[in-house]
């Protein structure tokens, strides 16, 4: 994130602090040592004596980085330190994510920044924000923070945790447990172009048709890519800790999957997944996997399983009559089935 305002100060904190890391580099390759405790022990006096400037907290910033510089080459070349960069520990910056602002300690002491916050970090606002790091660049100022997530296995009451089903199918790529589902209509009447094209460049086969083929296929996948990149992220924003999915091990339901993906011309359903887990650990949620046999049969209101429960795309319940979608009461069961894999998670990663 790019710091607004006069970064000379900054600049000048960064030259100190390159000054104090070459210290204890020169000293710990001199002596063979990364050891932190005694870098400290012979660094600290000298470097605040010929650098007071830089404040104390700085100072051991810069060894500690010397530390882990001195360890990568294992003590047998010395490292130089050359870039403008400072990296700054809880101690020395703080991010005020609402307020848009960061305090870094400097050589002027501590200044407030205002920063931009770039529209995908927005979702890391409600983190804990560890370290970051300062990097001058062409009389730049930018600034990587780097924050942990808070965990969703250390929600104490599995209770509270809100599950999503999501189920697949073909009208609806995807059914959640909420109501919501994704039209595949967009998708299908895309591959449908793609395929009509493809089929009409491979008839004429020549040398310039095969290079706008192979265009093509590069396109389409970006496309789809975007498709899941779109339903990944609107799913990540609903109101949920845990989304729970089918999983895609056993071989019955792969040849399923393949089925599914086929009709729907090529897309990928584990591609879905992917971005799926990893958009939602980054905003410290999760995705549980479910085994997915029986839950389009079981009832998700009696729990009553019967291959005639389900009709087409209707679900009616054999034995206490609940009807609904056919599509919906699966996605329903894979919610109630993800809280259950939740709960067994958590009392088997406790015990
Ligand atoms: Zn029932």
């Amino acid at each position: 994130m790019k710091l607004i305002g006069d970064i000379d100060p900054l600049i000048k904190t960064a030259i100190l602090y390159r000054q104090a890391c070459q210290l204890a580099l020169n000293y710990g390759f001199r002596n063979k040592t990364y050891n932190r405790k005694k870098l400290n022990a012979a660094t600290y006096r000298l470097t605040r004596e010929q650098i007071p400037q830089l404040p104390s907290s700085l100072v051991q910033c810069a060894r500690d980085q010397a530390a882990e510089l001195l360890k990568r080459e294992r003590c047998r070349t010395l490292p130089t330190k050359k870039r403008l960069q400072i990296r700054y520990d809880k101690r020395t910056f703080k991010f005020y994510a609402e307020q848009q602002y960061v305090s870094l300690s400097t050589a002027a002491g501590r200044l407030n920044f205002k920063i931009n916050i770039y529209d995908y970090c927005k979702q890391y606002q409600t983190g804990i924000y560890t370290n970051a790091q300062l990097i001058i660049k062409n009389g730049k100022a930018l600034l990587n923070i780097q924050c942990r997530m808070p965990d969703v296995q250390s929600v104490v009451n599995l209770d509270s945790v809100r599950v999503l089903g999501i189920d697949r199918g073909i009208m609806n790529i995807v059914t959640c447990s909420d109501n919501s589902f994704v039209n595949s209509r967009r998708l299908r009447a895309a591959k449908g172009r793609y395929q009509y094209l493809k089929a009409k460049l491979q008839s004429i086969g020549t040398a310039s048709a095969k290079r706008k083929l192979k265009k093509l296929s590069g396109a389409e996948r970006r496309f789809t890519l975007d498709v899941n990149h779109v339903i990944a992220k609107k799913l990540v924003r609903k109101p949920y800790e845990v989304y729970a999915v089918e999983a895609l091990r056993a071989s019955s339901w792969k040849a399923r999957g393949r089925r599914l993906n086929r009709m729907l011309g090529g897309w990928s359903y584990g591609e879905l997944l992917t971005l799926l887990t990893y958009k939602s650990e980054n905003v410290g949620k999760r995705v549980v996997r479910v085994n997915p046999s029986y839950t389009s049969q079981r009832c998700s209101m009696c729990g009553h399983t019967d291959r005639g429960n389900r009709k087409g795309l209707e679900f009616k319940c054999k034995r206490c009559g609940f009807e609904l979608n056919a599509d919906l009461n699966a996605a329903r069961n894979i919610g109630q089935l993800g809280r259950s894999e939740l709960i067994r998670l958590s009392s088997t990663s406790q015990s």
